[in-house]
């Protein structure tokens, strides 16, 4: 992976090579920390880089925090600004993903998260599909997703990503590309990183967020792209692993997921074993929404060079 030229640690922008960390680090020992990824797209026609959703994530980073006892002094507003710095400053024109971090910096030992510093990171990377979006197989994991009370998946905690790698890591093991979660009471959760949502006699579903998941940026706005643009509503509810297996369609989705249709499941295609066309409809909306190029979804995305195209006024003839 292409390192970045510049990262926000401690404070500042640094070079890649001297943002580093001891070997005591709290959250690299114990993984406190709580982080963040947001997609930035590049759109050719426009000459621009759009941020997506760059709020969202970050009201996110500050509940997960919260939770965690991390909160940090950097506000929402500060943040976003904090971003658009970075990204600039790396000057990337392609597709970019952005690593907000918060973690434990203190190095000690002892597993607490009281009377601890929390430090705020930032990186970003170029980034492509990060699962294939032509049709996904995938398996019904034997891990089950972390429950509410022992690990709140409602927060993006860097430790609670052992369950997601232990789940990953298994699917490709045997063969498959992804994992769907049940969670600890059998119903269904998520993937190992994106949620999952059914299209069932026409019907979106998706389960509730009090079914152990992280509460998606992406997930809304396909409910919204839905909504708005397929006059389709989305159910939450709970699900059964079994309507995975009788679905007409199955997608994931999330940021670095984007809208990946599934088309196998445990071994049983999904309806004909293609991408259907309600995941279609939503995948190319998506796909314009996320790139500035659809009007009506412009508050979704944050443009990070226009200022650079502000068209300077034309200078004063001088009078001879
Ligand atoms: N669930 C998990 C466990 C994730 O890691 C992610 C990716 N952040 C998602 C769902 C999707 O969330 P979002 O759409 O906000 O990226």
């Amino acid at each position: 992976m292409n390192k970045p030229r510049f990262v926000y640690f401690r404070g500042e922008f640094v070079p890649f090579e001297q943002a580093k960390v001891s070997v005591m680090t709290h959250g690299l020992n114990y993984g406190t920390g709580c982080f963040e990824g947001i997609r930035a797209y590049w759109n050719p026609q426009k000459s621009e880089l759009f941020i997506l959703e760059m709020r969202a994530h970050f009201e996110r980073l500050k509940k997960s925090a919260h939770m965690l006892y991390m909160d940090f002094s950097e506000s929402v507003d500060e943040l976003c600004r904090l971003a658009l710095e970075l990204v600039k400053k790396n000057d990337y024109r392609e597709n970019i993903y952005i690593r907000p971090l918060v973690y434990m910096g203190d190095e000690l030992i002892g597993v607490r998260l009281h009377d601890l510093h929390p430090e705020l990171a930032m990186f970003c990377v170029p980034m492509g599909d990060y699962v294939k979006t032509s049709g996904l197989k995938v398996c019904v994991s034997s891990w089950r997703r972390i429950d509410d009370n022992a690990v709140p998946a409602r927060a993006k905690i860097t430790g609670a990503y052992i369950n997601s790698a232990l789940a990953k890591t298994e699917a490709v093991k045997r063969n498959y590309d992804e994992a769907i979660f049940l969670n600890p009471d059998g119903h269904v959760s998520e993937g190992s990183a994106m949620n999952i949502f059914l299209v069932r006699d026409g019907q979106l579903v998706t389960p509730a967020v009090n079914h152990n998941i992280l509460e998606g940026v992406t997930r809304r706005a396909v409910m919204e792209l839905a909504r708005r643009e397929l006059g389709l509503e989305t159910e939450e509810r709970s699900i059964d692993r079994t309507e995975l297996y009788v679905a007409d369609e199955v997608f994931f989705c999330g940021t670095g997921a984007q809208i990946a249709p599934v088309v196998e499941i445990d071994d049983r295609v999904v309806a004909r074993g293609e991408v259907g066309p309600v995941t279609l409809k939503l995948m190319e909306a998506y796909r314009r929404a996320v790139r500035g190029e659809a009007e009506a979804y412009l508050s979704w995305v944050t443009p990070v060079y226009q200022e650079r195209k502000i068209e300077l006024p034309a200078m004063p003839a001088h009078n001879a």
